[in-house]
């Protein structure tokens, strides 16, 4: 699985690190990081990130 974050619609709040904690964190300057490339075990927990993300920001591929 294949994870891209579109920096220019994201606004950092972090919801989608609720959902997968794991692949996705607001690092000590509050901006988001995350694993371009999970495990394909965390699929449902991305898709869910991908889902609240109220931007719309999160892109997943296979
Ligand atoms: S939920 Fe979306 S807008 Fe919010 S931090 Fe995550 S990727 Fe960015």
């Amino acid at each position: 699985m294949h994870v891209s974050v579109d920096r220019a619609k994201c606004d950092n709040h972090g919801q989608c690190t609720f959902s997968a904690p794991t692949v996705f964190r607001l690092d000590d300057k509050g901006v988001l990081q995350f694993d371009e490339n999970p495990d394909d075990s965390l699929r449902a927990d991305v898709d869910e990130a991908a889902d609240v993300c109220p931007m719309q920001a999160i892109l997943v591929t296979d």
